[in-house]
């Protein structure tokens, strides 16, 4: 593949991510300006995105899961558990994560019986995508704020300053501050003439196959940590490796960083990580998704995106279509 295959610029490749496809301007200079702040969260304008138990809130249509943004007056004052944290503004709201309790929840689906608080990796598979990135974006900072209540070197609590966006301890002695963390992980589909290998790791749901993945280690490069991967997924050589997009992950704080890899040759041996690697052609991948022997990755992953786009360069035709037809991707009623 040349890099005139791949005439999407770099931007618009990333937005057609999942999770990264919403842009909202992030306001980050008005994160300190308490005024400010107060004069948005109390306008006709503040939508809040809320959050219990990691959850999101979200209604199930015929197009997929729709997000449910609460407005002003529909939730008690909404700072019980934490205050609100400043997403951004998409030109006509403002939209603020609230973490809310128990019986919060209770009442915001008195008034929203359509909706359910569901976990976002499960109902992405089925949901519009239009609301995914803020969605996302709110569930990585609760995710962080939760799990960072206490300092980690003095162990006093911490407080939530910058409108959600930096922690810094109580004790004033220590004061150390924190931001929001988030694991790098690489994720690449290593191609050979024109074939790519998929692999099957065992705790993945029936027939699944996807690219080869992991996490960045400290001290590496992105691309080293593609070559450590791939040899310790498949015992594969790369010959070259060239990065194509991204896409926050937030199950629970990644950052995916997609690359196309070219091996220099198809041998593979087994390994720990594996229980199947399999080099296809795209005739290969159409017959054994088509037959439903292969399953795709969910449409919503960096990795569906980074097969399809292969898949769609090397042969002109829709993998997603025809994923959808063989039913790798199954609608999901009764999400819980
Ligand atoms: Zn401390």
């Amino acid at each position: 593949m040349t890099q005139a295959d791949l005439s999407i610029d770099r931007v618009t490749r990333s937005r057609r991510n999942v999770f990264a496809s919403v842009r909202l301007d992030r306001l980050v200079e008005y994160r300190d300006d308490q005024a400010w702040v107060e004069h948005a969260l109390n306008s006709s304008a503040a939508r809040f995105v809320p959050l219990w138990r990691n959850r999101c809130l979200l209604s199930d249509t015929d197009n997929g899961q729709i997000a449910i943004y609460l407005k002003p007056g529909e939730l008690a004052r909404p700072d019980t558990i934490q205050p609100p944290t400043l997403l951004g503004t998409d030109g006509k709201r403002y939209f603020f994560a609230v973490s809310i309790n128990d019986s919060q929840q209770v009442d915001v689906l008195a008034r929203h019986p359509e909706a359910r608080f569901l976990d976002l990796r499960v109902a992405s598979v089925d949901m519009d995508t239009k609301h995914a990135g803020v969605l996302a974006y709110a569930k990585a900072l609760h995710y962080w704020q939760y799990r960072h209540v206490f300092c980690g070197v003095c162990g006093s609590s911490n407080r939530l300053e910058s409108s959600g966006h930096k922690l810094v301890c109580s004790n004033e002695e220590c004061g150390r501050t924190s931001f929001p963390r988030i694991d790098p992980a690489i994720i690449v589909l290593v191609t050979h003439g024109d074939a790519c290998l998929l692999g099957r790791n065992s705790n993945w749901p029936p027939k699944r196959f996807s690219t080869l993945a992991g996490f960045v280690e400290p001290g590496e490069s992105l691309e080293d940590a593609v070559v450590r991967e791939v040899f310790e997924e498949a015992q594969v050589r790369l010959k070259d490796i060239r990065y194509i997009s991204s896409q926050p992950w937030p199950f629970p704080a990644s950052s995916m960083c997609g690359f196309y890899a070219e091996a220099k040759c198809r041998d593979f041996g087994a390994t720990d990580e594996m229980e199947e690697l399999r080099w296809l052609t795209t005739r290969e991948m159409e017959a054994a998704v088509s037959s439903d022997e292969v399953r795709l990755p969910p449409p919503v992953s960096i990795a569906f995106q980074l097969i399809a786009d292969w898949y769609q360069q090397q042969c002109g035709k829709d993998l997603g279509k025809l994923a959808r037809q063989a039913g790798s991707w199954h609608r999901r009623k009764g999400l819980k």
